[in-house]
C-alpha cells in the first residue's frame, strides 16, 4: 500500500493564501497548509513545507501567524523569557530532556514529508536550547509535545478577548482516513460555528480488514499517533469535548477494542462505533445542512467511503428519512478486484459488475430513483471534482458546493484508471495514499450516477465529520 503514514494534507484555501499574506506582510514563500485559527476563523498556526520553491531547507515547520498572538509572545520574549528557559535547560536536567524530546519530534515530524530534513533542526529550526518562543508555541498547538509552547499557552491564552466558549472537536476514523474537526459555536443561534482545525490524514486503519476481519498492528499503530496529535491539537484550541467516532473497518474488526483503548487514552471518551444507518444520518446532516434554496428536493447524499457507501435520502436539509449503508467502498473494492497497476479491462468490468449489483440492492430499500439533487460528499467525489476543475491545488472552497457533470466524472475517472497508482499520487490536489484508491471509488460514483439517472452531482466539502460536530454543538 502507498498510505505515507502520516503525512499532512496539504489543503489550502485561496481566502487562507490572502489572509496569510496579509498577516505575513509579504508573499508567502513556502507551500504551507492551516493547522489552527483564532476564534473569527482567521489562520493562527500555518506548516510550511520542508522547502521553500527554490528547493532551500525550511527549518521552521510551524509557524505563528495571528498578530495578535505573535504580540502577546513577543512580550514574554520582551521579559527576557528566552535566556530564563536557557538557563533553565542547563540546570534542569528533567526540563532539558523534556525540551530536547521536543525537538526530536519536531524534527522527525518535519521528516515525514521529507526525509532529508530530519538534519534540519527542532522547534524553530535549533538542535537544542530556545530560539524563539513562537515557535514553542505554535508547535504546542498544531498538537506538538513542547513543555515551552504549553507554558506560553497558560500565559498568553485566550489572545482574543472575544472567543467563546463550548468548543468542541469531532474525530472520525474512516477505512482510509482519520479526519478532525475543531469548531466554536456559533455567536448567533442558527449560524454556522466557526472552523478552528479541519486535517485529514490517509492511515488506511482498515487495510486488510476486508480479508483478514482484523485491524492491521502497523497500521493501528501510525493510525495512534495521528489520533494522538488531533487530540493534543484539539486541547490546545479550547476543545472541552472529543467525540470520535468509527465506521466500516472498525465495525468489522475482531480487535476493535484496541483501537478503542487508544482513544480512551487520547481523547478521555468512549469510541462510538456507529451503525451504517447512524452514518448515514450525520452524513446527510454534514451534507445538506445549508444548502440553497434552489437545490430541487429530495436529496440523495451519496458518501463514498473506504469500506461503505451510504446512501440517504430526504426532503429536508439535515433531516435523513431514508438510508442504506452498503458493504462497498474504495479501499473494498480495490483489495477484491485490483491487481493490476493500472488496473486492467477485466478487473474495471468486474468492479462495474460488482457495483453495479450493490447499486440494485440498494435501490430495493430506499427509493433512490425518486432524489431530484445528488449531493456527493467525502474524498472520492471532492478529489474528482478537483481534478475536474483543473486545480494547481487542493482548495475545498473552489470545491464546495459546485457541479461535477457526469460526463466530466467519466473524463476524469477515465483519465485516472488509465494512470498507474505512482502517476495518480503524483496529481498535485491527490491526498497522499488516496492514489492507489481513487479508480474503485470513482467507478462507484460513475455507476450511480448513470444507474439512478444523475446528470450531475453537488460536491461538497461537508459530510459526516460536520454533522458530527453539528449534533455536538445541538445544531440541527
Ligand atoms: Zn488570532
Amino acid at each position: 500500500m502507498s498510505a505515507v503514514p502520516g503525512t499532512t494534507n496539504q489543503e489550502l484555501r485561496s481566502s487562507d493564501l490572502i489572509a496569510v499574506r496579509e498577516q505575513l506582510g509579504r508573499e508567502p514563500t513556502v507551500p504551507f497548509t492551516v493547522m489552527a485559527r483564532c476564534t473569527g476563523g482567521h489562520p493562527l498556526v500555518i506548516r510550511n513545507a520542508p522547502r521553500d520553491a527554490s528547493g532551500a531547507p525550511f527549518p521552521t515547520t510551524y509557524w505563528l501567524t495571528c498578530l495578535l498572538a505573535g504580540k502577546a509572545v513577543s512580550r514574554l520574549e520582551a521579559e527576557g523569557l528566552i535566556a530564563r528557559f536557557n538557563e533553565r535547560e542547563r540546570t534542569d536536567p528533567a526540563f532539558a530532556e523534556a525540551l530536547n524530546a521536543a525537538h526530536r519530534s519536531y524534527a522527525a515530524d518535519r521528516a515525514r514529508d521529507l526525509s532529508e530534513a530530519l538534519e534540519d533542526g527542532g522547534v524553530g529550526g535549533t538542535r537544542r536550547g530556545v530560539k524563539c518562543l513562537h515557535a514553542h508555541y505554535a508547535f504546542h498547538l498544531a498538537g506538538g509535545i513542547d513543555p515551552i509552547g504549553a507554558w506560553v499557552a497558560e500565559q498568553v491564552d485566550p489572545v482574543h478577548a472575544e472567543t467563546r466558549g463550548g468548543r468542541v472537536a469531532a474525530i472520525d476514523q474512516g477505512t482510509n482516513s482519520i479526519r478532525l474537526l475543531v469548531v466554536e459555536p456559533p455567536n448567533v443561534a442558527g449560524d454556522d460555528p466557526t472552523e478552528l482545525a479541519r486535517d485529514m490524514v490517509i492511515t488506511r486503519l482498515g487495510q486488510g480488514v476486508d480479508r483478514t476481519g482484523r485491524i492491521d498492528p502497523a497500521a493501528l499503530a501510525r493510525t495512534v499517533v495521528v489520533l494522538a496529535n488531533y487530540c493534543r491539537r484539539a486541547r490546545a484550541l479550547g476543545a472541552e469535548a472529543i467525540r470520535v467516532t468509527a465506521t466500516s473497518a472498525v465495525r468489522d474488526a475482531e480487535n476493535r477494542d484496541e483501537f478503542a483503548a487508544a482513544v480512551l487514552e487520547h481523547a478521555g471518551s468512549d469510541l462510538e462505533v456507529i451503525s451504517g444507518e447512524r452514518e448515514a444520518g450525520l452524513s446527510f446532516l454534514g451534507g445538506t445542512r445549508g444548502l440553497p434554496d434552489d437545490v430541487d428536493p429530495p436529496y440523495l447524499v451519496l458518501d463514498i467511503g473506504g469500506g461503505s457507501t451510504e446512501f440517504v435520502m430526504g426532503r429536508l436539509p439535515g433531516k435523513a428519512e431514508d438510508a442504506i449503508s452498503t458493504q462497498m467502498g474504495s479501499v473494498r473494492l480495490t483489495e477484491r478486484f485490483i491487481r493490476s497497476d493500472p488496473p486492467d479491462r477485466r478487473e474495471l468490468s468486474a468492479l462495474e459488475l460488482a457495483v453495479a449489483d450493490v447499486l440494485d440492492d440498494a435501490e430495493s430499500h430506499v427509493p433512490i430513483g425518486d432524489a431530484r439533487t445528488l449531493v456527493a460528499v467525502a474524498g472520492t467525489a471532492t478529489t474528482l471534482q478537483a481534478i475536474a476543475l483543473d486545480l494547481d491545488r487542493y482548495d475545498p472552497e473552489a470545491i464546495h458546493r459546485t457541479w461535477l457533470s457526469l460526463a466530466e466524472a467519466e473524463r476524469v475517472l477515465s483519465a485516472l484508471a488509465g494512470m498507474t497508482s505512482a502517476e495518480r499520487a503524483a496529481l498535485p490536489v491527490m491526498a497522499p495514499g488516496r492514489g492507489d484508491v481513487i479508480v474503485a471509488g470513482g467507478v462507484i460514483l460513475v455507476i450511480a450516477m448513470r444507474r439512478f439517472g444523475f446528470e450531475r452531482a453537488l460536491v461538497s466539502e461537508t459530510d459526516i465529520l460536520d454533522g458530527l460536530a453539528f449534533e455536538m454543538l445541538d445544531i440541527r
